[in-house]
């Protein structure tokens, strides 16, 4: 992995990791740390971006074409990023490229505060 691609993964994965905490405090009403199922799905986002050949390339996985998330843990990266989405601009305005990860979604309902 070239150095370049490295710090792409490690920002990646802080990104999604800030978002995944930021949900499981809001909905899950974790304290500290994250909930269980929050933790496996933590563990499997941060595979799946150290094991993705197109880091280099792509500009975040929301533009992905692999789309190497499996349906369920899909499926939970979706809510968590729709939930996180829209607040990360504020708590973590560096982290904010990253918005959805399903780019069809344009949703105008927009999820309630
Ligand atoms: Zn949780």
């Amino acid at each position: 992995m070239s150095a370049a691609s490295e710090r792409r993964a490690k920002r990646e994965m802080k990104t999604v990791g800030a978002m995944i905490a930021l949900y499981c405090r809001g909905t899950h009403g974790a304290e500290r740390g994250l909930c269980a199922d929050c933790t496996d799905l933590w563990s499997y986002a941060q595979q799946r971006v150290a094991h993705c050949p197109l880091l280099a390339d792509k500009p975040t996985c929301v533009n992905c074409p692999v789309h190497c998330y499996k349906p369920a843990m899909r499926e939970k990266i979706r809510t968590v990023m729709r939930y996180s989405g829209p607040r990360m601009v504020w708590r973590h305005p560096a982290l904010s490229v990253f918005h959805f990860l399903d780019g069809r979604h344009k949703s105008r309902a927009r999820p309630k505060p």
